[in-house]
Order: structure tokens, then sequence, then C-alpha cells
């Protein structure tokens, strides 16, 4: 008798009709620990967190909202991404949907963004724009086309140079009262004089040497 062949672990299928979760793909038992934690640095030059280890920042400096990590419980926030899955998937060009290697051709690596209703599709549309929505494999983006309400008319897009821009996230003030967040969440690049001041929830990357392929 030939042993069964191991299921894959993503993505996981969640509710009566075994929807699809992306791995990026927060979940609701997967709870942001920021609010009492964060403080003004000792010399009041930037955030930080009362008991901060090394892990807190990136290799930029920046500091990133901690997220507990509990994939699978709960009920899957399809508005969301978790902000370590994100990262890695972004970090390591992994497939936001499986977590395994996203598809890369002599094209370049394969995104899906959502196309704006009556904006052109020239070839080269998505060119140098930001995401923070990580790649995917081929069999994947089909799924994501089919089962993802907010793709309504999706284009594929191949970058050859994908690069690491900067971070989504918000700003912290502080005042007389503690630390004030901004209503908005930004967009900022590395390298921004305020970045000190940033919580980071996810990486943001440029499309670059981009060209619609579908
Ligand atoms: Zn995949």
């Amino acid at each position: 008798m030939s042993a069964r062949p191991t299921a894959p672990v993503f993505p996981r299928t969640w509710g009566r009709t075994d929807l699809p979760v992306p791995y990026a793909t927060a979940w609701s038992e997967e709870k942001a620990s920021v609010g009492k934690a964060l403080i003004s640095n000792r010399s009041g030059t930037g955030l930080a967190y009362r008991d901060e280890v090394p892990t807190d920042r990136d290799r930029h400096g920046v500091l990133w909202a901690r997220m507990t990590e509990a994939p699978g419980e709960g009920r899957p926030n399809f508005s969301t991404l978790h902000s370590f899955r994100q990262r890695r998937s972004m970090f390591d060009m992994l497939c936001q949907v499986c977590g395994e290697p996203a598809s890369r051709t002599s094209r370049g690596i394969l995104f899906l963004l959502p196309h704006p209703a009556g904006e052109k599709k020239t070839s080269d549309w998505a060119e140098g724009a930001l995401s923070t929505k990580p790649p995917l494999c081929e069999p994947c983006a089909d799924l994501a086309t089919r089962h993802c309400p907010h793709l309504a008319d999706p284009l594929f897009v191949r970058s050859r140079k994908p690069r690491i821009w900067g971070v989504f996230g918000g700003f912290l003030t502080p005042t007389a009262n503690g630390l004030r967040s901004s209503p908005t969440n930004d967009y900022i690049p590395y390298g921004h004089a305020a970045a000190a001041w940033f919580l980071a929830s996810q990486l943001v990357i440029e499309l670059t040497r981009c060209q619609v392929v579908r």
C-alpha cells in the first residue's frame, strides 16, 4: 500500500466552504501588542519598547509592531496581513498564499495588483508602484483571482527588480499625556527623517523593471 501524500500546510482552509486562507493573512487570535509597551526612549529622540529586544527593530533600526503568532486559530482576517509573515514573504520572495517560493521567470517575479477602474492597462502600468502585497506562485495567483473579492479585475505583473523601499505603519508623537497615534497610516521610505517616531507594521517594496503579463 502506498503512503498517502502529505497534505500541504498552506493555504489553510476555513469555514464550511473550505475557503483558502493565505499564509500571510492574520488570524483573530493573533494579537497586536502595542499600547502601553511603547514609550519615548531615554533621550527623548524616538520610540522604544519598555522591554525592547533586538528583534523589535529591523536592520534599518525601524521599530516594528509586535504581533503574536497563532496561524489557524480563531477566524481569518482577510483584510489584514500578519506583520511577521508579510515581512518574511517580502524579504524571501515567498508566495503570500502558500508560503513557498514565488514564481520567478526571466520576466521577473509574479505579483497580483488590483487594477483601478478606468486606468489604462499599459505594459509598464505598475512601474514604480509601492506595494505591501507579497508575490505569488502561479497556481496561487489563479486561486486568488477566484477567491478574493477585492481583486475584481487584477493584473498579473512581473517585476525583475522588486526593491525594499520602506515601511507602512503609523507615527506616534510624544505629548504631556504620553504617546499619541497619528489618525492615519503612512508609507515612509527607509532613511525618513522622522522614522524614529514610526511604528512599522508592513514592509513596502517598490516594483521596478515591471511588465504586465496578463
Ligand atoms: Zn503559492
